[in-house]
């Protein structure tokens, strides 16, 4: 009989989604009108303790609407880490601004605060660090080299819902932050996104693009450009239900990276992200860097974890290298630490309902895998 099947991510809907998803059927308060888009917005606000908080389909739409709001035109510079997903850098892309890729530290692999201010240039009109599988970004590094030269920052926090910095959440660190509530992350509505801010102004500039640059006091009058980029009922009832069981779902996100740690503690081969010396790491993915490998041997890894039915994912590759950026920004080859986490990290399965067991598995599966590479191995 062959083993149970592992993803490497899976939701866990433990809290009243089913209950609020039936109230939106049997009311027919499906679209974006309806009570759990505002009573989600509430309590995510107050959760990230901050201001605003504007609901949104996807996570790149909330971010594509931060850049919107700080005025992000053509000709514009923004600063980011070439580790991290492609959203980051499409939604720079979508304001017709210039992507500019830093390299990222060593142990968080969040971006490096000294190459960000050696990136900085008359047209740097944002700074972007992106709160990497849950590990916050060094915010206080950034915002002074932001503020001494009046550059907003923008928290990408698709991944990071809970963590903190300096005593604060992310999310109400930087001027403006978006977070994603996809399927795979720490609370999801299946597609869906927020975006939060402590400013009153650009909270309401999001809400009109938002909604195709409608004046909401008057029906069918725009005032501005404007895109669709609402929340259904739907996903809210499902995203408020899971924000009401939050602390469970870190909780348990925190169990799972203990366990791994445990585990994993007599293996130096096998390095996992660096744990922040403040703040809070909130564990949206359990990932490690495979010492010693180059990026052909890490596929191997995850081919013949497959093989086990165990499915692990490879960290993302650095976007500067990618066909549709290749070019842009500080180029190819000189993001050494980027480049090299790309190449030999591994993700493994990280949700909230891993058992102690199905980790103890996985990382069998992982170390046989790695020993069974290394005599695969022509000799060097
Ligand atoms: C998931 C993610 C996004 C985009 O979110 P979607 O909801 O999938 O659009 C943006 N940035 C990062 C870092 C992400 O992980």
């Amino acid at each position: 009989m062959s083993e149970e099947f592992i993803p490497v991510a899976q939701p866990a809907l433990v809290g009243n989604e089913r209950k609020y998803v039936l109230e939106c059927v049997d009311t027919t308060w499906i679209s974006s009108n309806g009570r759990f888009v505002t009573d989600f917005e509430s309590a995510f606000a107050e959760f990230c303790g901050v201001g605003h908080a504007v609901a949104c389909n996807t996570g790149t739409a909330a971010l594509h609407l931060a850049l919107c709001v700080l005025g992000i035109k053509p000709g514009d510079e923004v600063i980011l880490p070439s580790l991290t997903f492609v959203a980051t850098a499409h939604a720079v892309t979508y304001c017709g601004a210039v992507p500019v890729f830093v390299d990222s530290q060593e142990g968080s692999w969040n971006l490096r605060p000294k190459a960000v201010a050696q990136a900085i240039t008359s047209r740097t009109r944002a700074i972007m660090p992106v709160h990497l599988f849950g590990c916050p970004a060094d915010m206080a590094e950034l915002r002074t080299i932001a503020e001494k030269r009046g550059i907003p920052i923008v928290e990408d926090a698709a991944e990071a819902v809970g963590a903190e910095y300096g005593g604060r959440r992310v999310g109400g660190i930087g001027r403006v932050a978006a977070f994603s509530l996809f399927g795979n992350k720490i609370i999801t509505s299946g597609e869906g996104g927020v975006l939060t801010t402590d400013d009153a102004g650009l909270a309401q500039a999001a809400r009109l693009f938002r909604n195709q640059g409608m004046d909401p006091k008057r029906r069918y009058w725009h005032t501005s450009l404007g895109f669709n980029y609402r929340i259904t009922n739907l996903a809210a009832a499902v995203a408020l239900g899971q924000l009401e069981k939050i602390e469970w779902h870190l909780a348990a996100r925190l169990a799972v990276r203990r366990w791994y740690d445990a585990v994993l503690a007599d293996d130096p081969a096998i390095k996992l992200q660096s744990l922040p010396s403040t703040g809070r790491h909130v564990h949206w993915m359990v990932a490690a860097e495979l010492l010693g490998l180059n990026e052909a041997d890490r596929d191997r890894v995850i081919e013949v974890l497959r093989d086990e039915r165990i499915e692990t994912r490879p960290l993302f590759y650095p976007i500067h290298t990618m066909p549709s950026y290749q070019g842009t920004g500080s180029g190819p080859g000189l993001l050494p630490v980027a480049t090299r986490v790309a190449a030999t990290g591994i993700v493994l399965p990280t949700y909230a309902t891993l058992t102690e067991a199905q980790i103890r598995r996985v990382v069998i599966s992982l170390k046989a895998a790695l020993r069974r590479i290394a005599t695969e191995r022509p000799a060097r």
